[in-house]
This record gives C-alpha cells, sequence and structure tokens, in this order.
C-alpha cells in the first residue's frame, strides 16, 4: 500500500503517518524529518537546505527527488510506504508517478487532512519536544504532568523547532496554499483523494482515515 498524507504544517501528518504505518507494517517517509536529521549532522545535504528551511521556502524539486528516491527502496518499505511532506509541488508529485509507473507501481490513496489556518498556526507556534527523547508537547493543549520535567524520560531539556515561529509558519502555510494544494485537484481527478477532519483528536482523525480507506474494524482490531 502506497499513501500520501496531504496538509499544511501542523495538520497532523506524522502522527498519522506513524498510526498508519504500525497498522499496516509498511515504511513512514518523513521527508521534513530526513532534512533536519542532514541539517544536525551537517552533511553536504543539510548545508545546502538549512537556509531554506529556516525561511520556511521549499527545497528545489530536483534535490527532494533525490532524496525520495534514495529512500523508497529500503527494505521497511518492502509492503509499502506512507509519505509524509512529499510531494510538495506539482513537479514532485508527476516525477513520483512517473517513477512509479516506471515499476508498474502507483500511488493507492492520498489523504488530506483537512485543517483551519488560525487553529493550525496556534498549534504549531506552541508546540515543543524533549530533546532527548523527542516526546511531543504543547504550551496550551499538551504541557508535560511536571512542569519542565518529560513525562516519559524525565529530562529537563526541550527543543522547539527553528521553523516554528510565528513569522516562518504564516510562511510555511502560504507556500502550503500556493504550491501544494494545487496537488489536490491533481490526485482527485486520479479517483485516489480522501479527505478527513485534521482538527479532530488524534484518534478520530485516525478512525475517519480508516474508514475513507475502507480499512474499517478489521484493520483497527489488528492494531
Ligand atoms: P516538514 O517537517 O514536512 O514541515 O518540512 C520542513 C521543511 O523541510 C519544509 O518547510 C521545507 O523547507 C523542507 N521540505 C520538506 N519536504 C519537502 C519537499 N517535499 N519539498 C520541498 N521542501 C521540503
Amino acid at each position: 500500500m502506497k499513501i500520501i498524507l496531504l496538509g499544511p504544517p501542523g495538520a497532523g501528518k506524522g502522527t498519522q503517518a506513524d498510526i498508519l504505518r504500525k497498522k499496516l507494517n509498511i515504511g513512514k517517509i518523513a521527508t521534513g524529518d530526513m532534512l533536519r536529521e542532514a541539517v544536525a549532522s551537517g552533511t553536504p545535504l543539510g548545508k545546502q537546505v538549512q537556509d531554506i528551511m529556516a525561511k520556511g521556502h521549499l527545497v528545489p524539486d530536483k534535490t527532494m527527488i533525490d532524496v525520495l528516491f534514495g529512500r523508497i527502496h529500503k527494505a521497511d518499505c518492502a509492503l509499502g510506504f506512507v509519505l509524509d511532506g512529499f510531494p510538495r509541488t506539482l513537479a514532485q508529485a508527476e516525477a513520483l508517478d512517473r517513477a512509479l509507473a516506471f515499476e508498474d507501481a502507483a500511488i493507492d490513496r492520498v489523504i488530506e487532512l483537512k485543517v483551519d489556518d488560525e487553529k493550525l498556526m496556534k498549534r504549531i507556534v506552541g508546540r515543543y519536544a524533549c530533546a532527548k527523547c523527542g516526546a511531543g508537547y504543547h504550551d496550551s493543549f499538551k504541557r508535560p504532568m511536571q512542569a519542565g520535567v518529560c513525562d516519559a524520560c524525565g529530562s529537563k531539556e526541550f527543543i522547539r523547532r527553528e521553523d516554528d515561529k510565528a513569522q516562518t509558519v504564516a510562511k510555511r502555510l502560504e507556500t502550503y496554499h500556493m504550491q501544494t494544494e494545487p496537488l489536490l485537484p491533481y490526485y482527485r481527478v486520479q479517483g485516489k483523494l480522501l479527505s478527513v477532519d485534521g482538527m479532530a483528536e488524534i484518534e478520530e482523525v485516525a478512525r475517519q482515515i480508516d474508514e475513507v480507506m475502507g480499512m474499517g474494524k478489521k484493520n483497527a482490531k489488528n492494531s
């Protein structure tokens, strides 16, 4: 099963991709995570994309297509994959379709997480994570049980993403509307687009995804 999750930054694609990965035993490919790792390790790719990411702009298509194609044939993707953050432009979507068609394969489903920009902004700007174990928190919605201490591992160090600042988030949302939203009609005419309410609670979004994908209770029980 090859699935794309579409939605603006902060729509919950990463969380739902994790759920789908476990449920379907497929690979999760989050291009933003891959780039952040490259930046953190100071690789040539990381150096190339650091400033672009910090400004909330898109990394050039050619670079992203190379990053993705280097990843989709890894062992964890033997049964398929769920894409979080790719494609983000029509050129990327077309390149992906062409590459898969070459292998007699295709994207099966594209799930749109529908969200409200204003609420989204609040969601993103308040988020942070434990620097040690990566557990996610939020200034308003999910504070640690003991202030300043990670519930999961007890660490007292937290990090915020460089590109989660209000101004950058506004830019990333604008980029999404301008460059990525045109992918919705692209996949709709292919008959692959399914939409769910991305503003609902995590479990409810996951339930809606099961429902629109026709996975129903059978798979939900297997999870
Ligand atoms: P994300 O974690 O998916 O929000 O991605 C963080 C940043 O990485 C984006 O704001 C872009 O700068 C860059 N990025 C990730 N995926 C792509 C992509 N498919 N195309 C272009 N830029 C990307």
